[in-house]
């Protein structure tokens, strides 16, 4: 399997909550290694713009807001097919419905405060990994 590159997002419900350590962990003991991180509070703008696909959907508006409403830590991760292995890792997006063990099952709280995000395919991945870092970053 080839390596690859995914963006993960600790979004601001975990940021709040403190478990931004916890998840740390949880990406170490799964072995991806943390090419970049940082702590950002998007703008409504920005957090739009990230979401541009969900524009039609009718938890657009929620989903930005939450997405700007706090601290929020994006990092790129690397590991063999690390896109799907992060989605994995994180479980289903509704917590109800995630896999035990799942970043999502144990510490999301409802479909839209789920704790994480992960790319879900190579071209998504491109774009979120450049919407947070500048390729000086990326080395
Ligand atoms: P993901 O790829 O598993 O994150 O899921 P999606 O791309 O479908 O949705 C993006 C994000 O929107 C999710 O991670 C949730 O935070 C939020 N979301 C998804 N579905 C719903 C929903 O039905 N209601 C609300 N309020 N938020 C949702």
């Amino acid at each position: 399997m080839a390596v690859e590159r995914t963006l993960a997002i600790i979004k601001p419900d975990a940021v709040k909550r403190g478990l931004t350590g916890d998840i740390l962990s949880r990406i170490h003991a799964a072995k991806f290694q943390i090419v970049a991180i940082k702590s950002v509070q998007l703008s409504r703008t920005e957090a739009e713009g990230f979401y541009a696909v969900h524009r039609e959907r009718p938890f657009f508006g929620e989903l930005v807001e939450f997405m700007s409403s706090g601290k929020s830590v994006p990092m790129v991760l690397e590991a063999e097919g690390a896109i799907a292995k992060w989605r994995e890792t994180m479980g289903a997006t509704d917590p109800a419905k995630a896999a035990s063990g799942t970043i999502r099952k144990e510490l999301g709280t409802s479909i839209q405060f789920n704790c994480t995000h992960g790319s879900d395919a190579p071209q998504t991945a491109a774009f979120e990994i450049s919407y947070f870092f500048a390729g000086s970053e990326l080395s």
